[in-house]
């Protein structure tokens, strides 16, 4: 049961970046790294052209228990090498990530201070305050 949903969600993964890579364009397929990786599976951590991901790739994300996924990506516009030697976050995901979260705790806190505002006129206008 457990493989099965292994599988399952392999493929869909599979499925939704060939859809990215048609809909998007992309160039390149950045493959998800992991620790206990077998050793045919030692693409982890590495981008492929499009064309080398298929090729070379897809097949082996297809063998059962297969924990890679592909994260379709512009090679091309990218200025950045696509390498940056650190195995477990070659693009900076964990950087692009912590900064989204930052900038989710700004946005969450000026809600926030939005409300308050919103409750002080509202009070304001029950004692009868009016511009
Ligand atoms: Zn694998």
């Amino acid at each position: 049961m457990k493989s099965a949903v292994l599988r399952a969600e392999s493929e869909a993964a599979i499925q939704l970046a060939e859809l990215s890579i048609q809909e998007t364009g992309a160039d390149g397929v950045y493959i998800s790294w992991h620790d206990g990786h077998r050793e045919s599976h030692d693409f982890g951590g590495q981008t492929f052209t499009v064309e080398e991901y298929r090729e070379r790739v897809l097949p082996k994300l297809r063998e059962p228990n297969c924990y890679h996924r592909p994260y379709p990506v512009m090679l091309s516009e990218t200025n950045q090498p696509w390498w940056s030697g650190n195995r477990a976050d070659p693009f900076g995901f964990a950087e692009f990530l912590r900064q989204f979260n930052e900038r989710l705790e700004q946005l969450k806190k000026l809600d926030e201070e939005i409300a308050k505002v919103k409750e002080r006129v509202k009070q304001l206008k029950e004692i009868g305050f009016t511009r």
